[in-house]
């Protein structure tokens, strides 16, 4: 059961597991801004799983709910080039390009990791984006609260603006 995170501002942080939620309500961190009808036992008191909560005092959490892997890369990026923003489909060329290369040490993160056409990773080669006159269209390199539409809790919604 997964649990959205909203930052002070009520804006969309990402999507932690319910034990994480937990935890940030119990040191204080966070506030339930929608609580799910279930409940945790504790040792004191019963604890309402959230379905929201809202951090109280910073914008950043960590989005270890979201594997790391090609489809999670294409599905940040909807399926759009991160350089001329092509829409390209699973079915047709499609690439990861790493923005630091490898062969310069670039590793296999989220923040080095982003969708290119064959084109623009052709261009690119072992490149950094600006030595090949390229740049990186606006947008999240974390992955966010889009990638798993398909399991969004109707709860999420109205605290997600539409895209
Ligand atoms: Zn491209």
């Amino acid at each position: 059961m997964n649990v959205l995170v909203l930052n002070s501002s009520y804006m969309p942080a990402g999507v932690i597991g319910w034990r994480k939620s937990i935890k940030l309500l119990f040191m204080n961190k966070a506030d339930i801004i929608e609580p799910s009808e279930y409940m945790i036992k504790g040792i004191n008191r019963d604890y309402v799983i959230p379905d929201v909560i809202r951090l109280k005092y910073y914008n950043r959490v960590s989005y270890t709910s979201y594997k790391y892997c090609r489809t999670n890369i294409y599905k940040r990026d909807r399926y759009r080039c991160r350089y001329c923003n092509k829409l390209l489909k699973l079915t047709g060329p499609i690439t990861i390009d790493h923005i630091v290369p490898k062969s310069r040490g670039g590793k296999d993160t989220w923040e080095n990791t982003i969708t290119s056409c064959m084109e623009c990773n052709h261009k690119k080669g072992d490149l950094t984006p600006e030595e090949a006159g390229l740049v990186i269209t606006p947008g999240s390199l974390k992955p966010t609260y889009f990638i798993n539409l398909a399991t969004l809790n109707p709860k999420w919604i109205k605290y997600i603006p539409i895209a």
